[in-house]
């Protein structure tokens, strides 16, 4: 169940921290949103996100806790296995 121009959760992972930056473009942002709904696992990334950007003031891919990141990975992968060739 993919459509052609819905995200893959790699793609989201990637768009997080402009998500929360404001600084993806409109259409972006509507694909971005529609994968949250869709995708418990993302919503769940992106609250993870916000948390650390409000104990940091900013958000980094280091600023993730590596083990937390590589499970999510993990997961998406599993998930979407063959959904998009990189
Ligand atoms: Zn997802």
């Amino acid at each position: 169940m993919t459509f052609p121009e819905e995200l893959s959760c790699r793609e989201l992972v990637e768009l997080v921290t402009d998500y929360l930056e404001d600084a993806l473009s409109p259409a972006e942002r509507v694909r971005f949103e529609e994968h949250l709904r869709a995708c418990p696992g993302c919503e769940t990334y992106l609250e993870q996100m916000r948390r650390t950007i409000d104990v940091l003031g900013r958000v980094t891919e280091e600023s993730l806790e590596p083990a937390a990141r590589d499970q999510l990975l993990d997961l998406f992968r599993n998930w979407k296995r063959g959904d998009r060739a990189n």
